[in-house]
This record gives C-alpha cells, sequence and structure tokens, in this order.
C-alpha cells in the first residue's frame, strides 16, 4: 500500500517505529524490525517525508513492516537544520492530532505540505522566508487535524471586535477585555491579527517570530506530544536573536 512516512523513532537497538499516513488518509503505526541495522532493507522506505509502497501484516501487538520501497522523497527537508526542525514539528502535529478515522483529502493535503516545504526548503531562500515557510506549515497541519487555533474572534467571549492578543493558554486570540485577566496573553499588532485572520502569515520579521512563538507555547498546551519538536522549530524560525522562553 502507498503511505507518506510521517516519523520513525528508534526503539532499543535495532528497531524503528514508524507513523504512516496512508493513502486512504488513515493514520497506522507500524514496527520495523531490525531497521536500524545498515544492512536493513527497509531503511530507505521508512525515512521520514518519503513516500513509500509498503507491506504490512498484522503481528500480535501491531502492524509489522515487512517490505518499504521509496517512491518519492522530500530529500529537501533532510538538507538543512531549519527544514529538518520545520518538517519534524509538522509531521510531529500531524501525528498527535490527526484522527484515528480515516479521512479523504487528507493524505492529498499532507503529502502537498511536505511538498511545497521540501521546494521552499530546497531553494535555499534566507532565513526569515524560511521562517514564514515553517510558521504556514505548521499553521496548516494545526488546520488538518482540526486543531488550529482561531484568529478570527476572541476565543474566550467570541467577539470579532478590538482583537488584541494571543494566549498560548486560552488557544487563540483574545479581545482585549479578555486578554487583560490572561497573564500568558502577548500583545499582537491589529495589522498581524487581520492577517492570521484572513489566513495569511504576517508580513513583518518581527510578526512571524511572535507567531512562532505563539505557537510553540500553544503546542505545549494542546498537543502535548508534538511540543518538544514545535517549540525547536519556532525557536529556530525566530533566529539567533529569538528563544522560546
Ligand atoms: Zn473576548
Amino acid at each position: 500500500m502507498e503511505a507518506f512516512v510521517l516519523r520513525g523513532e528508534g526503539v532499543g537497538e535495532a528497531d524503528i517505529s514508524v507513523t504512516l499516513l496512508t493513502r486512504e488518509g488513515r493514520r497506522v503505526e507500524g514496527f520495523a524490525r531490525s531497521a536500524r541495522q545498515p544492512s536493513s532493507r527497509l531503511r530507505a522506505g521508512i525515512l521520514p517525508f518519503t513516500v513509500s509502497d509498503l507491506t504490512l501484516v498484522l503481528g500480535r501487538r501491531q502492524w509489522i513492516v515487512r517490505s518499504a520501497v521509496p517512491l518519492l522523497s522530500f530529500s529537501g527537508l533532510r538538507s538543512s537544520l531549519y527544514g529538518l526542525s520545520g518538517a519534524s514539528a509538522v509531521a510531529a502535529v500531524l501525528a498527535e492530532g490527526l484522527p484515528d478515522a480515516p479521512e479523504s483529502g487528507l493524505y492529498a493535503a499532507t503529502t502537498r505540505l511536505f511538498r511545497d516545504l521540501h521546494v521552499a526548503i530546497s531553494a535555499r531562500e534566507g532565513g526569515s522566508l524560511i521562517a514564514r515557510r515553517v510558521a504556514a506549515a505548521l499553521l496548516r497541519a494545526l488546520a488538518l487535524t482540526g486543531l488550529a487555533p482561531p484568529f478570527d474572534q476572541c476565543v474566550r467571549c467570541t467577539s470579532a471586535d478590538r482583537l488584541a492578543a494571543v494566549s498560548p493558554s486560552a488557544g487563540g486570540v483574545l479581545c482585549g477585555s479578555c486578554a487583560s485577566d490572561l497573564t500568558d496573553s502577548r500583545s499582537f499588532s491589529s495589522r498581524a491579527l487581520a492577517d492570521l485572520g484572513a489566513r495569511r502569515i504576517p508580513v513583518s520579521n518581527g510578526e512571524v517570530r511572535e507567531l512562532a512563538l505563539f505557537l510553540g507555547r500553544f503546542a505545549s498546551w494542546h498537543l502535548p506530544a508534538a511540543s518538544a519538536k514545535v517549540s525547536l522549530a519556532a525557536s529556530m524560525c525566530g533566529g539567533d536573536d529569538f528563544r522560546v522562553r
């Protein structure tokens, strides 16, 4: 069957546990025995960000990967730390956030997302452009999971007026009065919030940094298993003078 490899985690010395998204839009966990051995024939086909033709058989407790032939590899995503951390964060969001029930259209949307990021990273654009691409990819991944933070109305009172801040714990944008009693709210320019509400990435680098910071903290509240990877990508989005605190 054809599937996209979202992630692979080493298990012990020899094995790799993989998370796949099948063409039918179903997330599947598989176990690739001895795939960490240099001689393993499974290795190339279970690399993250690869479209592969896989054979899975149902073992006693889980799906076992019997064969994995790479069909298409978005290798550009592994060509730089930016690409790797951004793609790993996107994959972690999808691996944790995607629903268990299969969903049509999900596979095409997911492979398109990674292909776009691969093309952008491979073009060796400057750091600030890459940061925009990674932030956009994270928002697209969150939208696919149905967990995207709403930016067009206050997440507490649903008012669309006087939007002024974002709060990771509240999970999105807040109006001025709701923001005042949340300690983790950070003010955001109305222009940046208008961009986000219209599903655009804000223009200025400072706003992209703020967005990345928000997404890193948002993940720690709402997608804890993906949090470390999203925080790392978010801190790289901000460049050297920017750290997720
Ligand atoms: Zn409000």
